[in-house]
């Protein structure tokens, strides 16, 4: 990508290089230094200009792809972060940490599976303790396996996509509350899939539906406490999830071809979206869903 402060105009289709993945299986949740290429998290380009100084944010599933970008520029624009994971994330949590503690901020991994309410309660209270309070939420944290017929989508899987898309959702947040004032902001994430499903993707992409439109509920609910509430959508990101069952190997090989600028996104790309809906910059946004998709229309 060109420096940020070139004058010359940039081209939003060819901003980032096409990804042309080589076939690449990894078993669930998936290890991003593993993967090839390797997504960029913007460690090389997002720069802060102190939006979220002295902020105190929680990520869930912080290591990787959508929420590792995340943490790295909520870190350099000045706010403490943790970051959840599962087990087996370890390296891709430490240089997400490295890159927190390089920005001059405080930063801590926990491992939960959110997919019980217990462990998402939990989460909360270790940071909260840590940071002292909360005051950003992302919930980011995501499960998505492709499976072709929905007669071999098996009941486990439906309901797991479920607890950890949406259940977990509504436990982390609910458990959030507790420490969330007026300002506080909760970002969740939802996906092209919620307007436009993927017919292998049936069970993810009516999670992703219910998140927006909870986070809607949620925001009409919360607007008079002075939270607010909103979601980013992402359309189609090179991340671990890709790898790890996301997507047929059909879907990898033309994984370009999916959207109107016909190249993946790249975590970075994501990252500003998030920065904008967790500063008080966008004081004036609550129940919105902000769209990073490569140019795809939504209703
Ligand atoms: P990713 O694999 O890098 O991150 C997802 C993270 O979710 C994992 O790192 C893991 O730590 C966490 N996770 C999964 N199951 C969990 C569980 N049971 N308990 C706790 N944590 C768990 O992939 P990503 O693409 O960056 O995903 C981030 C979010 O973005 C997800 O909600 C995903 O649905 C959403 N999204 C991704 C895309 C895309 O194309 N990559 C598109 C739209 C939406
Ligand atoms: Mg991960």
């Amino acid at each position: 990508m060109p420096e940020r402060d070139s004058f010359e105009l940039i081209n939003p289709v060819t901003q980032y290089e096409r990804v042309e993945p080589p076939l690449q299986h990894q078993s669930e949740p998936g290890v991003q230094a593993e993967m090839t290429p390797v997504p960029d998290l913007g460690e090389d380009t997002y720069r802060g200009s102190g939006r979220l100084s002295g902020r105190k944010a929680l990520i869930t599933g912080g290591d990787s792809g959508i929420g590792a970008a995340v943490a790295i520029a909520f870190a350099r624009e000045g706010a403490d972060v943790v970051i959840s994971h599962l087990p087996g994330e370890e390296e891709d949590a430490a240089r997400v940490l490295g890159a927190i503690g390089a920005a001059g901020r405080r930063g801590r991994a926990v491992v939960a599976d959110l997919s019980e309410a217990a462990q998402c309660r939990e989460l909360v209270a270790v940071a909260a303790e840590f940071l002292d309070g909360l005051d950003i939420l992302v919930n980011n944290a995501g499960k998505q396996v492709a499976v072709d017929r929905v007669e071999n989508l098996s009941d486990e899987q439906f309901e797991n996509t479920f607890r950890v898309n949406v259940f977990a959702n509504f436990w982390v947040t609910k458990a959030a509350l507790a420490h969330l004032q007026a300002g506080a902001s909760i970002v969740n994430t939802a996906s092209l899939e919620a307007y436009k499903p993927s017919p292998d993707r049936i069970d993810y992409a009516a999670t992703k539906a219910a998140v927006n439109n909870l986070s809607k509920g949620l925001s009409l609910q919360l607007a008079s406490r002075g939270i607010r509430v909103n979601v980013v959508a992402p359309g189609p990101v090179w991340t671990a999830l890709q790898v790890s069952g996301g997507v047929s190997d059909e879907q990898m090989r033309n994984f370009d071809d999916e959207n109107t600028y016909q190249r993946a996104g790249q975590p970075a790309e994501l990252a500003p979206a998030y920065v904008y809906l967790a500063s008080p910059e966008s004081g004036y946004v609550s129940g919105a869903t902000l769209n990073v998709n490569g140019g795809m229309v939504t209703p």
